[in-house]
């Protein structure tokens, strides 16, 4: 198979460079996937009406003007703004934790005290972690209920360990709004492809100069590969054998369900931090206000990765990224071989920046 680049994968990452090398450069791409469809993790499907992401619920968010006028080239985009809720104390409460989540979990005049408090400490509009509450002494309570209620549990049920044995990042990043905001991402661009994410990545690689190759794994053609270069948007440890070691990620299982009935939650997705064993449920038909008699929920389960499973998460903590580290700098040694997206450079990447990565991956070749 002769082709001037090789692209493993055909996820964001790797449909955004075919699209590059093919469009601006005029150069040949042969493009393999070793699942049955393109789009990688923003795969979507159309049930009777509604655009199912078959991995899980995905919003696109933001600020790059840059990576928008790029996405917007391959479809128009549903003005869709994203709000989630998380059951607790028996309540449907906007998550990130905000002043309209105190005002719905405590009774009124404590709600007004506190949120007092929180304005003479912190300016409205922004964001302070749990951990700047705690510094406040009266203040400190607050923290401590959203960590127990909303944070706690809920990492727990996803990384299968306490958020102090995960990299201290994550613990930092949780956020308490002091707003009354419900929305999850405050990015200036947000929105669901209107065709859905299938069709926008289809356009993406609509082009003669690509040639896709689907349910092809990389190590069954390897040997009889002829091009320049290679863009691997596969895992980097299972590239190389595992020989240093493997990477550890955290898997989903998805349980999805069809109902005869017009809408089966208030959101497109609620969060259940402390009731049952998935984290949360999705429902599909908000992203581009489908109506339909009917609805698509998936209910989502972490798990523990094993090899042969899909990867989702990696696992953020000290062993990992020595083990990436030593990784990388064996794929430095290697000139043609460029790794890229979540599982190549084995970091979660929002969808946004896995695509302005690839973007500059682009512009820096020579
Ligand atoms: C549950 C979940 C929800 C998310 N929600 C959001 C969201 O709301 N908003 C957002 O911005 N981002 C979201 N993301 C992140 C988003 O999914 C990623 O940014 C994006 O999909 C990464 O693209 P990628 O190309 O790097 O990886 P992928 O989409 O995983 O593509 C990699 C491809 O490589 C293929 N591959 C791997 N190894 C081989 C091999 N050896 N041979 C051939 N093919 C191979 C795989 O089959 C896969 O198709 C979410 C992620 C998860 C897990």
């Amino acid at each position: 198979m002769k082709a001037k680049n090789c692209i493993v994968g055909a996820g964001l990452a790797g449909l955004t460079l075919a699209e590059r090398l093919a469009n601006v450069r005029g150069e040949s791409v042969l493009l393999i996937d070793r699942r049955n469809h393109i789009g990688g993790n923003v795969y979507d499907y159309d049930d009777e009406g509604i655009l199912v992401h078959q991995y899980g619920t995905h919003i696109f968010h933001s600020n790059e003007q840059k990576v928008w006028q790029y996405v917007n080239i391959f479809s128009r985009f549903y003005p869709y703004m994203h709000e989630v809720k998380a059951l607790v104390d028996g309540s449907f409460v906007p998550v990130p934790f905000n002043l309209n989540s105190l005002f719905t979990l405590f009774p009124a005049a404590m709600a007004q005290e506190i949120e007092s408090m929180l304005l003479q400490s912190f300016e409205y509009g922004s964001k302070v972690s749990i951990l700047e509450l705690q510094k406040h002494p009266k203040l400190a309570f607050l923290s401590q209920f959203i960590y127990e209620k909303i944070f706690l549990h809920y990492t727990l049920k996803q990384w299968q360990c306490t958020p102090q044995e995960l990299d201290s990042s994550v613990f930092e990043r949780v956020p308490v709004s002091i707003s009354r905001d419900n929305r999850y991402f405050q990015d200036r661009f947000q929105g669901i492809p209107m065709q859905g994410y299938t069709k926008m990545c289809e356009k993406m690689i609509a082009n003669p100069l690509i040639t896709l190759k689907l349910e092809c794994d990389y190590k069954d053609i390897a040997d009889c590969i002829e091009c320049e270069r290679i863009f691997y948007s596969g895992a980097i440890d299972e590239f190389f054998d595992y020989e240093l070691g493997e990477l550890p990620y955290r898997s989903l299982h998805f349980d999805f369900m069809r109902f005869e009935r017009e809408y089966f939650q208030s959101g497109a997705v609620i969060n259940y931090p402390n009731n049952y064993d998935f984290t949360r449920i999705g429902e599909y038909k908000y992203f581009l206000d489908s109506k339909t008699p009917h609805s698509i929920v998936s209910f989502e389960y972490p798990k523990a990765w094993h090899r042969g499973e899909e990867r989702y998460y990696p696992v953020p903590n000290e062993q990992s990224a020595a083990i990436y580290q030593a990784y990388a700098r064996k794929a430095n040694e290697l000139k043609n071989v460029h790794f890229i997206g979540r599982l190549g450079e084995y970091r979660y990447y929002d969808m946004d920046k896995v695509i302005a990565r690839a973007l500059s991956v682009f512009e820096n070749l020579a």
